[in-house]
């Protein structure tokens, strides 16, 4: 029997791994720069709490939720997403008495969503997200849209569309949703099951559905931002001023509508354009959510954030080409030629180690030849080579490998000499 990582799952290997800590450090070094501290929630949840946070109405919730009962009964789901959690957290810990409103969150960790797989879409998937809650300010909307084009930005992208939109207000929502249900309801009988379903409880997931979106009604449905209310409009202007005065270029789209149910006001999303990026091209999404802090138990405290998964954003570095300047240099390999010399290689790497200068050298017997070939496969920057001679003068010539300079060092001065020259 040949094991194999569960479907829809992948292995980040040893060759991957220096890529994906790169755009971690870039995250957190943004959020520290946004001043966005990190919260660490737990990997499930009471399943209520999506139920209630995601909205029963919503994809996640219906179709791709990793549900189980624990030995004492309880239902538990591995999260699906990380704002239910971050406000779970803001609500337990008390965090709207927090003196400093509003209060600003990241979260960086592993999700879990069975979805059919495909390019970009995975069953697990790691996404960072920011949340900034306790503020209307429409300054904190053009914020955290920052933040995350200027994330892809620092990674290097270039083809980036951002797209907002606003979901308005409550008054907003509903009379739009009247004027969805007055719309579909006579033809509601051509749509999907699911879109049959949410008719009555969700009209406007209609509009996100995948299996309908051709629909000739789609295209004539009516648009919310004809029903945004004064205030909701005005509201949209302001955090279109203020990315303006940020330089961030978008593009209005009165039919985004995010596919979460707790979102108002703001809802926005980063595309990739990049030729060959394929189906999916939706980096990052967020929006505001008003009201989902009350939902959750807590005072009614208005908050915004946006999630994006770093495989997609790994997907979009490939599509444009771009390889990140990732850091995993050896500084040196010691090649070791008797026991002795083993000795000693291993005594001189020690003390390279103890200041922080990478080091390696042979453990499984290798003849010199294949050592230096090691050193070369790996890329070392320098390399020494202990015998006899050597040991006998206690000095060593460091070869540097990439232009073949050799300089003659006594042991005692080579942590210097790499310090120096690293
Ligand atoms: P989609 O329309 O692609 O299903 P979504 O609306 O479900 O996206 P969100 O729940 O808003 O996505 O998640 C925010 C971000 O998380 C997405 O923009 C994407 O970067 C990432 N993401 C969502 N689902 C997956 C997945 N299954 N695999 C990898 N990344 C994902
Ligand atoms: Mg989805």
């Amino acid at each position: 029997m040949a094991y194999k990582v569960p479907r829809g799952t992948q292995d980040i290997l040893p060759e991957q791994t220096p890529k994906w800590q790169k755009v971690e450090s870039i995250l957190r070094q943004l959020s520290h720069v946004y001043r966005y501290k990190e919260i660490r929630t737990p990997i499930f949840e009471q399943t209520e709490l999506f139920q209630r946070g995601v909205g029963d109405t919503t994809d996640i919730v219906q179709k791709e939720m990793y549900t189980f009962e624990d030995r004492g009964g309880r239902s538990l789901t591995l999260r699906p997403e990380g704002t239910a959690s971050s406000v779970r957290a803001y609500v337990e810990h008390k965090m709207f008495g927090n003196p400093d409103q509003p209060v600003k969150l990241s979260y960086m960790g592993p999700m879990f969503r069975y979805e059919r797989q495909q390019a970009g879409r995975y069953r697990q998937f790691v996404q960072f997200g920011v949340e900034a809650i306790g503020s209307s300010d429409p300054a904190i909307d053009a914020e955290v849209i920052s933040l995350a084009m200027d994330i892809y930005q620092t990674v290097g992208l270039k083809d980036l569309k951002l797209v907002i939109n606003s979901l308005g207000d409550k008054e907003t929502r509903d009379a739009h949703r009247t004027a969805l249900i007055n719309h579909f309801r006579p033809s509601i009988g051509e749509f999907c099951s699911d879109c049959q379903n949410r008719l009555e409880k969700n009209p406007l997931r209609i509009l996100d559905c995948k299996k309908d979106h051709e629909h000739p009604l789609m295209q004539t449905a009516p648009a919310l931002t004809d029903y945004l209310t004064e205030a909701s409009a005005q509201y949209f202007d302001t955090v279109k001023k203020y990315l303006d005065v940020l330089g961030i270029t978008y593009v209005v789209d009165p039919n985004l509508v995010r596919g979460l149910d707790y979102y108002n006001h703001t809802a926005f999303e980063i595309m990739s354009t990049a030729s060959g990026f394929g189906a999916i091209t939706t980096l990052c999404g967020g929006g505001r959510y008003n009201g989902l802090v009350e939902d959750i138990g807590g005072p009614d405290m208005p908050g915004i954030g946006f999630a994006m998964s770093i495989e997609r954003l790994l997907l979009a570095l490939e599509a444009e080409n771009i390889e990140l300047d990732v850091e995993d240099q050896l500084d040196i390999y010691v090649v070791a030629m008797g026991e002795e010399a083993k000795l000693k290689s291993a005594e001189l790497i020690s003390s390279f180690r103890t200041k922080g200068i990478s080091a390696d050298m042979d453990y499984v017997d290798r003849k010199l030849k294949a050592q230096m070939k090691s050193a070369d496969r790996l890329q070392a920057k320098f390399v020494i080579v202990i015998g006899e001679s050597e040991l006998e003068e206690m000095s060593v010539n460091v070869k540097e490998m990439e232009t073949g300079n050799q300089e003659k060092v006594p042991f005692s001065e080579l942590v210097n000499y790499l310090l120096e020259h690293k």
